[in-house]
């Protein structure tokens, strides 16, 4: 009687499981392939894994971006800002006029819209991080200038400051 009931519960999950079509998306690593930083956009060997696109519900698009000492993006905006969460190594962030700031891992990084700034590796280490970037009217970030070696190992940017 136990192994009779055990057996139509085993029945009743199956049949549950078969009309129950899943709506969770899971979408594995290594399903999307790595690519180049482009040169355009990029100073140094830069390694980009897209997460997701953005999609009718989600306005932002998710990456992890690996970057080699010495490697950087160039100036940018994002129009409607982005996140960055650092995941390994050591980093710098500078924005337009500010210091140059060191991220680690677990730091949290938010750029408000139309800030411009840069982000990438230090001169020494290495640094990974995913990037949350919020699309407005279907773009995400308006590339500049290269950071030029001068601004890249200095502590200050050109900028409002003057220095
Ligand atoms: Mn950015």
């Amino acid at each position: 009687m136990r192994h009779l009931l055990g057996t139509a519960i085993s029945l009743a999950l199956i049949a549950s499981t078969a009309v129950h079509a899943e709506s969770t998306q899971i979408m594995p690593g290594g399903s999307r392939p790595s690519a180049k930083g482009p040169e355009a956009n990029f100073t140094g060997s830069v390694v980009v894994d897209p997460l997701y696109p953005s999609n009718e519900h989600t306005s932002n698009t998710g990456g992890h971006v690996t970057f080699e000492p010495g490697a950087r993006s160039a100036w940018h905006t994002h129009p409607a800002g982005q996140v960055l969460i650092v995941t390994s190594g050591t980093g710098w962030v500078q924005e337009e006029g500010g210091a140059k700031r060191v991220i680690r891992p677990g730091d949290v990084i938010w750029t408000p819209p139309g800030i411009k700034h840069w982000h990438g590796a230090t001169a020494s280490n290495g640094m990974s991080h995913m990037a949350i970037t919020n699309m407005r009217d279907g773009r995400n970030v308006d590339w500049m200038e290269k950071v030029t070696d001068e601004q890249y190992l200095g502590g200050r940017s050109n900028g409002s400051t003057g220095n």
